[in-house]
């Protein structure tokens, strides 16, 4: 066996409604083929969506509770749980790497629905030790994509870092259960696709001078987010696009992988 590990790819998933974790669609295949693909990592730092704070914060205890952050869903979702072991010294490690940016050690949150409905499909072992990092909303776009280059160190560590949450995300205007797709939203979505491919990463950090079909498309930034951190973790690493698609008016499941699969 090589003693030296090699590099991790980081991932962004889109994750869509919570009940997609109770179905299996091309979304969840999706995500278990990613993670079939995947070298093994050997812990995970997760960027949630539905994790955002003031100041950033890192799950840092060792067994992280699954959180059912969401309401009016079946009992089964509620059954759901996603007993990853935590990572403290990941979360110090993080801590360093952001220095002197203060990171607040935190024993409150845990593994949100944003982090277990993807793992739970590309990791059903639920044996990899995860670590959450907050976003911090008070922060504008250029913070999060700088948080994620220096935390790119991490890849050649072992551990994978994975964004989930939506490209495209206008839950007021979603359709459910329908195909179809707003003309923005699409053309949101092909600008966020073809400048990752392209790496054109500033054009993602400055994505709001797209205008209307931006505002539209994040009306709030919280699932557009944690696609900054993938970005800024990827370096020159080649993009790949697994999963793709808008649907629901609204709603966008692109996800990018960077660097190589096995
Ligand atoms: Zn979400």
């Amino acid at each position: 066996m090589g003693s030296k590990l090699d590099r991790i790819p980081c991932v962004f998933m889109g994750h869509g409604t919570p009940l997609n974790v109770l179905a299996d669609n091309e979304w969840t295949q999706g995500w278990r083929r990613v993670g079939d693909e995947l070298p093994k990592p050997r812990a995970i730092l997760a960027i949630s969506a539905h994790w955002c704070t003031r100041g950033t914060g890192i799950t840092a205890m060792a067994a992280p509770p699954t959180i059912h952050d969401f309401g009016g869903f079946p009992k089964a979702m509620y059954d759901i749980r996603y007993p990853a072991p935590g990572d403290p010294e990941l979360a110090r490690r993080v801590a360093e790497l952001l220095q002197p940016l203060p990171i607040v050690a935190d024993d409150s949150w845990g593994l949100d629905h944003g982090t277990w409905s993807v793992l739970s499909k590309a990791f059903p072992d639920a044996d990899i030790p995860v670590v959450q990092l907050s976003i911090d909303m008070t922060r504008p776009p250029a913070f999060h994509f700088e948080i994620g280059k220096r935390l790119r160190p991490l890849r050649d560590e072992g551990v994978l870092i994975l964004g989930s949450g939506n490209v495209v995300h206008n839950l007021m205007l979603r359709q459910r259960n329908s195909d179809f797709a707003y003309e923005w939203a699409i053309r949101f979505n092909d600008y966020v696709r073809e400048n990752l491919l392209a790496h054109r990463f500033g054009a993602l950090v400055e994505y709001e001078a797209l205008g209307e079909a931006a505002t539209l498309s994040a009306p709030t930034p919280d699932h557009f987010y944690p696609l900054l951190y993938v970005a800024g973790a990827a370096g020159t690493d080649e993009a790949t696009i697994p999963i793709d698609g808008v649907s629901e008016g609204a709603m966008s499941m692109l996800s990018v992988v960077f660097g190589k699969a096995q």
